[in-house]
């Protein structure tokens, strides 16, 4: 039976295969402020439509769960914006009907992002109550002036108070978000973020270089000359910072802007990453499959086409929450961009994704799994050049990035697409 939020898509999906992994992610468009660097599709100030977009969210929840059915979910990931400033009743509306609809894995690894200023011990309870057993903390620095920089709405004590709350309520497998490469940060500084995060000693950080997006007041100060654009060898240097020291508090750097420790409880993925590298990511580097809800959310799923083959489709539900709303609750589509992947596209992006993880790298025989073809016949050349120049390391089983192209990585991914 055709439905209607996926009615823009004439391809049925193929049968349900239970040991193919399937992320959920739900896109939550509203924070308290908006960061002036930020470009994501969130709003500030849209409290009012609040309690009709959590009804939508539930709604395409609910619209996907038969195509879905006998497809186990793996990992959800409830992003934004900021979850965390959706009041107890409509997290809890949306984590019923994420349950009430699909098939949780066991073992399913269940993020919520949240920001330091918005969240206190209540609803960190009330979080893991709702079955989250993964928190993703948006810290960005330790530096009072740096918070202040980056627009952000929480100070340092706010970080301390958060991350002691968390683990008050039980939480155990906990991620701090940063950015680096801020224009003339000052070493030092950067240094006693680090120091002061790996002293929290959370299973997971992430660690971002600022990047200037257009459309942005950041780009606007930039442009006219207000604040200096971040230098790329500064942000280089800030990196090589930060490789050497979260190694040497052992943490295992296991894609490029993300580091996880290693020990127990082992969270089920069967690969050379660390025990806590976010499963829900992994989905992504991995090129597999995902399904997105919530305004601007991106989704990526095998389908089948008029042969009877199977085709790569992702698309993305429209960005304005007004209309996203209206349209979910009336049964209309919200699909607002939508393109099947030609068989080399799609292969090009498995590479560009997977060497981002820098050991695991893209394994010989889940790009046969994937594709069907032999990555050392499909990308010969372009291995044996970068093999060459010293940016890929090749074994009997992967390629990988060598040190050297982890520094010049986004060179050679480009090589792939
Ligand atoms: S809190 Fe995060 S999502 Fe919200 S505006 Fe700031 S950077 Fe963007």
């Amino acid at each position: 039976m055709a439905h209607p939020i996926s009615q823009g898509f004439p391809l049925p999906l193929p049968p349900a295969d239970p040991a193919l992994p399937l992320g959920l992610y739900i896109h939550i468009p509203f924070c308290e402020r908006k960061c002036p660097y930020c470009d994501f599709n969130t709003y500030a100030g849209l409290q009012a439509r609040f309690t009709q977009t959590v009804d939508a969210l539930c709604r395409e929840l609910e619209e996907w769960a038969a195509p879905l059915a006998g497809r186990p979910i793996t990992s959800v990931f409830v992003g934004g914006g900021t979850p965390t400033v959706l009041d107890a009743g409509e997290l809890a509306r949306l984590f019923e009907t994420i349950r009430r609809c699909y098939w949780l894995a066991p073992g399913c690894e269940i993020t919520c992002e949240a920001n330091p200023g918005t969240v206190d011990r209540p609803k960190f309870h009330l979080l893991r109550d709702l079955g989250v057993n993964r928190l993703s903390l948006g810290v960005q620095s330790f530096q009072p002036e740096e918070l202040a920089f980056l627009g952000r709405i929480h100070g340092v004590e706010d970080v301390y108070r958060a991350f002691d709350a968390a683990r008050a309520a039980g939480f155990a497998n906990i991620n701090l978000d940063f950015i680096f490469g801020l224009p003339h940060q000052a070493p030092a500084a950067w240094a006693d973020t680090l120091a002061q995060a790996l002293a929290l000693g959370p299973e997971h950080l992430s660690l971002y270089s600022l990047i200037v997006e257009p459309n942005t007041p950041l780009r606007h100060w930039v442009d006219s000359g207000q604040v200096d654009a971040p230098d790329d060898d500064e942000a280089g240097a800030l990196y090589e910072t930060a490789l050497e020291r979260l190694a040497a508090a052992g943490y295992v750097h296991y894609e490029v802007s993300n580091w996880a420790r290693t020990t127990a409880p082992p969270n089920g993925d069967q690969s050379d990453n660390p025990t806590y590298a976010c499963r829900h990511n992994l989905l992504y580097w991995r090129n597999q499959e995902y399904l997105g809800v919530g305004p601007g959310a991106h989704s990526h799923l095998r389908l089948v086409g008029p042969q009877g083959e199977t085709v790569s489709r992702r698309w993305s539900n429209r960005k304005p929450v007004p209309s996203y709303a209206q349209r979910v609750l009336r049964g209309a589509s919200v699909v607002d961009f939508s393109e099947e992947l030609a068989v080399r596209v799609s292969m090009g992006e498995t590479m560009m994704l997977g060497l981002r993880l820098v050991r695991e790298g893209v394994a010989f025989a889940r790009f046969e799994r994937q594709h069907g073809a032999d990555l050392r016949q499909v990308f010969a050349d372009e291995v044996a050049r970068l093999v060459a120049w010293g940016l890929l390391e090749e074994d009997a089983a992967r390629v990988r990035l060598s040190r050297r192209g982890l520094m010049v990585g986004n060179q050679v991914f480009a090589a792939f697409v």
